[in-house]
């Protein structure tokens, strides 16, 4: 078996969710594991995860997925139905809708009008407090709320709206948010739900009913800035590990890889990881990134190939062949890679191909 793996710690995600529900202790969990748990599999975290009452996926693909591998808790899906089967479907796997359009709403109420099954559906109507992207305004959101109230099919209505810049604690949009939603919800007797990643950790004030973590899930910082998710005690989730497959002497002034990129300034060692950017690795990463290499840190250096990278080990000689090399996780955080790859943690987890084998570990 290939030696470069993104080693999963189901654990370490459990721990990270009791860090997030401390800091809100009266809210439920809606437990983001769209695009695949962001890369560290969905129906391994979710059948971990058993006793969790609710998870959240973008696209009702996700949703039947997760349905298909035996997962009975609710499901609730953040982008809503958008084929023309999706509510259909949505119906028939007790699924739970977002409504953020009118074709959608339109769609519920028409179904309703000539529905004989028993089934009944629970929606989270989606208010647009400032983020621009999915929901209703302020002067539609009651009438609305009203129609999908009196709606047969529907069971239970929740209010949902979503933060733009939570992750920033000085960015006064978020008060201007909060302000809406709760102004357009205060005489709805609806649970509510706001918060993402950064609004669990950053502000108490729009905890409501139903958090929703994603990212700090799995061990990153959802804060601007330098942080890690060890700054909020979250543990990393994926370690990417790979090995080394080359070592050789290279004199200063000698040039290595593609494009003659980088040039010893000095007698050194070159070593060649297994891992490229199409297992992931970012193509972009900075010169001098760390990787990880028993518990040191060496560089990055020259550009990073499709299956292999190249890292500068300096004269040290207790490195050797087949030693393996961590590129993130179980120290040295994502937050710093990405960083380094001048994007967001996210884009990385995401981006680990299937190329990479996944070990799922639950201890
Ligand atoms: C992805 C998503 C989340 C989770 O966001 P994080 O910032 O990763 O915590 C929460 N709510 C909605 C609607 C989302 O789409």
């Amino acid at each position: 078996m290939r030696s470069t793996k993104a080693i999963i710690s189901l654990a370490a995600i459990k721990h990270n969710l009791t860090v997030l529900k401390s800091l809100a202790p009266s809210s439920k969990v809606v437990v983001v594991i769209k695009a695949n748990a962001y890369g560290h599999g969905a129906v391994e975290v979710a059948r971990y995860l058993k006793d969790e009452v609710c998870f959240g996926v973008a696209i009702i693909d996700e949703a039947l997925e997760l349905r298909k591998a035996g997962i009975d808790a609710s499901i609730l899906v953040l982008e809503g139905a958008l084929g023309s089967d999706e509510l259909d479907l949505a119906l028939d796997n007790d699924l739970e809708l977002v409504v953020q359009n009118s074709q959608q709403l339109q769609k519920i109420l028409d179904k309703a009008a000539d529905y004989s099954g028993n089934k009944k559906l629970n929606v989270w109507l989606k208010f647009n407090s400032g983020m621009n992207r999915l929901g209703f305004a302020s002067s539609d959101y009651l009438s609305i709320y009203q129609q999908l109230a009196e709606c047969s099919l529907v069971a239970k209505i929740t209010a949902i709206s979503h933060l733009a810049c939570a992750d920033n604690i000085n960015d006064p949009t978020t008060q201007a948010q909060l302000d809406q939603f709760k102004l357009v919800t205060k005489d709805l007797p609806v649970e509510k739900s706001f918060a993402n990643s950064a609004g669990i950790i950053a502000w108490p004030e729009v905890h409501f009913d139903w958090i929703r973590p994603g990212l700090a899930l799995y061990g990153c910082s959802p804060m601007a800035g330098n942080m890690t998710g060890e700054s909020h005690n979250l543990k990393p989730a994926m370690t990417l590990v790979s090995k080394l497959i080359s070592i050789r002497k290279v004199s200063k002034g000698v040039a290595v890889g593609y494009s003659c990129g980088w040039v010893a300034e000095r007698d050194t060692r070159i070593g060649v990881v297994a891992i490229g950017y199409a297992d992931g690795y970012p193509r972009h990463i900075s010169q001098g990134s760390p990787v990880l290499i028993n518990g040191k840190r060496y560089s990055v250096v020259g550009s990073v190939c499709m299956d292999m990278l190249t890292v500068d080990l300096g004269v040290d000689d207790t490195i050797e062949l087949d030693d393996k090399v961590i590129l993130w996780g179980e120290g040295l955080p994502l937050d710093e890679v990405a960083k380094n790859a001048n994007t967001i943690p996210h884009t990385l987890m995401c981006a680990v191909t299937s190329r990479v084998k996944y070990e799922w570990l639950d201890d």
